[in-house]
C-alpha cells in the first residue's frame, strides 16, 4: 500500500490564468533543484512534497497539516475541457481543483461551466482569485505571500481587493456555494476558500497550495490509499499521432501499476479492444532532451499517479476520457466492467426522449448528468459527429412527442447530410460548446414551447361576452341572418354559439364584418355586421336583444378554478348573469364535478 498524489486540475475562463499559473508552480519548483526537483509525466507535473514546504514555509505548520502525502501531481493541460475528459467510474479523475478567476473581470461563462461541473463531480475545491497585481495601484512583491504582501498595501488598494473578492463570495453564493477569503474562513467543511493571487508575480502561491495541501488532508485520505501491484487502472486523456512512433495514447494512471509486458483493455467507439503494449513513454528531462534530440524516453513501469505515452498497435479508434486496464487473465471479467461503465453513460434505450452527442465520454458523463437533473428524458447518449441517421432518428421522437425530438450537441461536427436533413426536416438542433448553454438553451426554448402550448390552451377555452343587436340594422332575416351588433363586455370570436337571457339558443356566429373585411373576432365597444348561422330573425332574437356567448360547462369550470384572475371586471360581471341564466333550467349547472 502507499499514498498517492492527489491529482489536482486547473479550471476556469480562458486567458483568466491557467497556463501561467501552471507555469509558475513548475518553474518555482524546477528553481528549487537541490531539493529533489519536480517530476515530469506526460500531460502532468508532480511537485514533491519537499518543494512544496519550501514555497509554503510557515503556514503548512501553521495549519498542521501533516506531510503524509507525497506531492501534488498537476495536470497540465488546464480548462474544463480536459477535466471533462479526465473522469473515471463515478466522477472526475481530479481529485482536486483549482477554479481560476480573473478577479478585474469576475465569473464569466467557462468560469460558470466549470463551477458547474465541480459540483456534479463534487470534486473538492479552491477559488484562485487572479491577476490580483493588475488592481490599480498595486504594488507588487514577487513570491510573497499573499497576507504579507496585501499588510504592504495602502488603505485604499487593500479595499479595492476586498470589495473585488467579496464580489466573487456573492456569485459563489448564488450559484450554491458558501466562501470565504481563505484567512477568514471558519469552517473548511463549509466554506471555500478564495486564495488572492498573482500568478505572474507569484504572490498568494504560498497560500495556494497551503490551502490545497489543507484539502487533500480532509477530503482525500482513503482515496489515495493505493495497492502498488494491483493491476493499473487509468484513463485516457488524449490519442495522438507522433512522428516516428505512430498513433500513441496518452494516459493518467490513478491506481496500481502499469508494466511494459503488459496487454490493456481500451475502448473505442464500437468495442472494447485488447492490445499489447510496445512501450512505455515518459518525457525526456530537458537537460536530457538537447542531447539525444528525443522527446520520450522509454520505461519499464510506471505506479499511479502517472502520465504515460503508450505506444500499441489498434488504438487510432481509442476514446477520449475512456478507461485503461490491464488484461488479467480474466478478460472477460475486465471487458464487462468495462462495458458495464460505458454503457452507463452511453444511453441506449427505446423511450422518447432526446438524442445526445458528445466529444469525449467525459463531455457526454457532464452533459447527460446535467439533463437528467433537469428530468430530460434522453434517448440516446453517444460519442461523435451528429450524422443523418441522428437526425432521422431524432424525427421519429419528434412525431411523438416535439419538446423532445430534438438533437443536443457538445463540442462535435455536424455532417454535411445530417445539416441537410435538418434543413428539410425543420427539426431543433443545440449545438455548442459551452455544456451549461446547451442545457441553458434547451431548456429555455421548452419553456417558450410549453408558454406557447398553455397559450393556445387558454386561446381555445371559451370567454364570457354579450352583445347587443343594434336596432333598425337587421340585414337580413335567416340563412344566414346578418344584424348589426355592438359588443357590450368581453370578446365575440367566430363560431362561438349565442344564447338569449333567457337562455334560448339562438345560433353560432358565422363571420363578422367591419367595414367589408373580415374579423376573426370582436371586443367591446366595437360594432360590426354579424352573420349567425341557424338564427331566424322574429323568432329566435328580435331587434335590440342582448345575447350572451354560450359557455360550455367544462370550459365554466375551467374558468372558475384557473382563470378568474385572468378575467376583466366586466367579464366576471357577465359570468355570473350567464350562471344565473344558466341555473334558471338547471340549478346544478356547473356544479357537478366531472370524471
Ligand atoms: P489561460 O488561457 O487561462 O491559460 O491564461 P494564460 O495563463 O495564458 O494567461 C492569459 C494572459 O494573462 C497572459 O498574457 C498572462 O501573462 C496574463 N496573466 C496571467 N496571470 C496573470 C497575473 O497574475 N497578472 C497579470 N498581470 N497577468 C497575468
Amino acid at each position: 500500500m502507499k499514498i498517492r498524489s492527489p491529482i489536482v486540475s486547473v479550471l476556469g475562463h480562458v486567458d483568466h490564468g491557467k497556463t501561467t499559473l501552471l507555469d509558475f508552480i513548475r518553474g518555482s519548483a524546477i528553481a528549487q533543484k537541490e531539493a529533489g526537483g519536480i517530476t515530469q509525466h506526460i500531460g502532468a507535473t508532480e511537485i514533491p512534497m519537499e518543494v512544496i514546504e519550501n514555497i509554503c514555509g510557515d503556514f503548512l505548520k501553521q495549519l498542521d497539516i501533516k506531510e503524509t502525502l507525497p506531492g501534488l501531481f498537476f495536470i497540465d493541460t488546464p480548462g474544463h475541457e480536459a477535466f471533462t475528459t479526465l473522469r473515471k467510474r463515478g466522477g472526475a479523475l481530479a481529485d482536486l481543483a483549482i477554479l481560476i478567476v480573473d478577479v478585474n473581470e469576475g465569473f464569466k461563462p467557462q468560469t460558470y461551466e466549470a463551477l458547474n461541473i465541480l459540483k456534479m463531480c463534487k470534486t473538492p475545491f479552491i477559488v484562485a482569485a487572479n491577476k490580483m497585481d493588475k488592481i490599480h495601484g498595486w504594488e507588487t512583491y514577487k513570491g510573497l505571500p499573499f497576507l504579507k504582501s496585501y499588510s504592504k498595501q495602502t488603505k485604499s488598494v487593500q479595499e479595492k481587493l476586498d470589495t473585488k473578492v467579496y464580489e466573487l463570495v456573492g456569485i459563489l453564493h448564488e450559484e450554491g456555494f458558501e466562501s470565504e477569503r481563505f484567512d477568514r474562513v471558519e469552517n473548511f467543511a463549509r466554506q471555500i476558500s478564495i486564495i488572492p493571487i498573482s500568478a505572474k508575480s507569484g504572490e498568494g502561491i504560498a497560500e495556494l497550495l497551503t490551502m490545497l495541501m489543507g484539502l487533500a488532508q480532509q477530503y482525500l485520505k482513503e482515496q489515495l490509499q493505493i495497492e502498488t501491484d494491483a493491476p493499473a487502472k487509468g484513463t485516457i486523456l488524449e490519442v495522438k499521432e507522433e512522428t516516428g512512433l505512430g498513433v500513441t495514447v496518452d494516459a493518467v494512471i490513478y491506481d496500481g501499476i502499469l508494466k511494459k509486458k503488459d496487454t490493456i483493455v481500451l475502448t473505442t467507439i464500437d468495442k472494447v479492444i485488447k492490445t499489447k503494449i510496445r512501450s512505455l513513454l515518459k518525457p525526456r528531462p530537458l537537460e536530457e532532451m538537447r542531447e539525444s534530440k528525443k522527446r520520450f524516453k522509454k520505461v519499464d513501469e510506471v505506479v499511479a499517479a502517472a502520465g504515460i505515452k503508450i505506444v500499441a498497435p489498434n488504438i487510432e479508434d481509442v476514446i477520449s476520457g475512456s478507461p485503461l486496464r490491464v488484461a488479467t487473465k480474466d478478460f472477460e471479467r475486465v471487458k464487462e466492467e468495462i462495458l458495464n461503465e460505458i454503457e452507463s453513460i452511453k444511453i441506449d434505450t427505446d423511450e422518447v426522449g432526446v438524442t445526445v452527442k458528445a466529444d469525449t465520454l467525459g463531455s457526454l458523463e457532464a452533459l447527460v448528468n446535467m439533463l437528467k437533473n433537469m428530468d430530460v428524458p434522453i434517448r440516446v447518449a453517444d460519442i461523435g459527429d451528429v450524422s443523418r441517421r441522428d437526425v432521422v432518428a431524432a424525427s421519429i421522437v419528434q412525431k411523438e412527442n416535439p419538446l423532445y425530438g430534438v438533437i443536443i450537441a457538445f463540442n462535435v461536427k455536424i455532417l454535411p447530410s445530417a445539416l441537410e436533413e435538418i434543413n428539410a426536416s425543420g427539426l431543433k438542433l443545440f449545438s455548442a460548446n459551452v455544456i451549461y448553454k446547451l442545457t441553458e438553451d434547451y431548456q429555455e426554448w421548452i419553456e417558450a414551447a410549453e408558454e406557447r402550448k398553455r397559450k393556445e390552451w387558454l386561446d381555445a377555452i371559451i370567454k364570457p361576452a354579450k352583445i347587443r343587436i343594434i336596432p333598425k340594422l337587421v340585414f337580413r332575416h335567416s340563412k344566414p341572418a346578418i344584424a348589426g351588433i355592438e359588443v357590450i363586455g368581453g370578446t365575440v370570436k367566430k363560431d362561438y354559439s349565442l344564447i338569449r337571457n333567457d337562455g334560448g339558443y339562438v345560433g353560432k356566429v358565422e363571420s363578422m364584418q367591419d367595414k367589408g373585411d373580415n374579423k376573426p373576432s370582436t371586443s367591446k365597444g366595437q360594432k360590426v355586421a354579424m352573420a349567425i348561422k341557424n338564427a331566424i330573425f322574429g323568432k329566435d332574437f328580435e331587434e335590440g336583444d342582448v345575447l350572451y356567448v354560450d359557455i360550455p360547462e367544462a370550459h365554466y369550470r375551467i374558468l372558475e378554478s384557473d382563470l378568474k384572475g385572468k378575467l376583466t371586471e366586466d367579464e366576471v360581471q357577465i359570468l355570473e348573469e350567464l350562471v344565473e341564466i344558466k341555473r334558471k333550467e338547471d340549478s346544478l349547472w356547473g356544479l357537478r364535478v366531472e370524471y
